[in-house]
């Protein structure tokens, strides 16, 4: 909640006119609470992952042999089922687990020092931070996923969910296990605790990671460059050998 009654007090308080970004989020943020304000990134998230995984799910069902020389694993088909199934999951693992983190993690943001008040912050602070954001996320991401996930235990007791699919598409982003969920909570939020943002950014944030992981796994390149294309070839090759490998080492067949 805004600490001004009126626009005109908050201009006072700022020393000079809002711009048209801050007198819009005025009129939206001023009477609701701050607490209510952060959950809106679980409306964000939800609604990015009901919807941005959708064109390539639509591909993907049409089977259509264009489309097919950009998928990464031309061979393997993804059924209406598989996709429902996922989705399901996932939506259950929103109400478990994501929602439930993102609410008792509000005292945490309150005092990391997250908050709703104007001014709003510039385009570059907005920019730099979410960059900042990124690199961490990245970073950590790789070696939490390297070293933890795919240990004999990490994947034994919670990765081998993610890998259920022998092709990933947009839904599989979040189909994993409740653990690896807060898991990559810890990278994800890493950032800005270390480098506290405006409510806006962190709803750029959560949204924009979200559509990340989603195009890690859409399963193709329709939107990529060749560069990245060859990239997530490679990756999917080194994945089979990894499972291989695993597979071989448990004495178990893994599809
Ligand atoms: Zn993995």
């Amino acid at each position: 909640m805004l600490p001004y009654q009126t626009l005109e007090e908050a201009a006072l308080a700022l020393g000079r006119n809002l711009t048209l970004a801050e007198r819009l989020w005025y009129n939206y943020s001023a009477q609701k609470s701050d607490f209510l304000l952060y959950s809106h990134n679980a409306l964000f998230m939800i609604v990015v992952f009901s919807l941005v995984p959708l064109p390539c799910a639509f591909m993907e069902l049409s089977q259509s042999k264009r489309m097919a020389e950009f998928k990464i694993q031309p061979n393997i088909k993804i059924s209406f089922s598989d996709m429902f199934n996922c989705y399901k999951h996932v939506m259950k693992m929103f109400a478990f687990v994501l929602c439930p983190l993102l609410f008792v993690s509000f005292p945490a943001i309150k005092w990391v020092g997250i908050h709703t008040s104007l001014p709003l912050p510039s385009l570059w602070e907005v920019l730099s931070q979410l960059l900042v954001y990124f690199l961490f996320e990245d970073y950590a991401s790789y070696w939490f996923h390297r070293l933890l996930l795919h240990s004999q235990w990490g994947y034994d007791k919670i990765h081998y969910m993610h890998h259920e699919y022998r092709a990933s598409f947009g839904f599989t982003a979040l189909y994993t296990h409740w653990a690896e969920i807060l898991i990559f909570g810890i990278p994800t939020f890493f950032g800005p605790v270390m480098v506290p943002c405006h409510m806006i950014t962190l709803y750029l944030w959560t949204s924009l990671r979200l559509v990340e992981a989603i195009d890690a796994h859409n399963g193709d390149t329709a939107i990529a460059s060749k560069p990245m294309k060859r990239a997530s070839e490679e990756v999917a090759v080194n994945m089979v050998e990894i499972l291989k490998d695993i597979s071989s080492l448990k004495g178990f067949k893994r599809e």
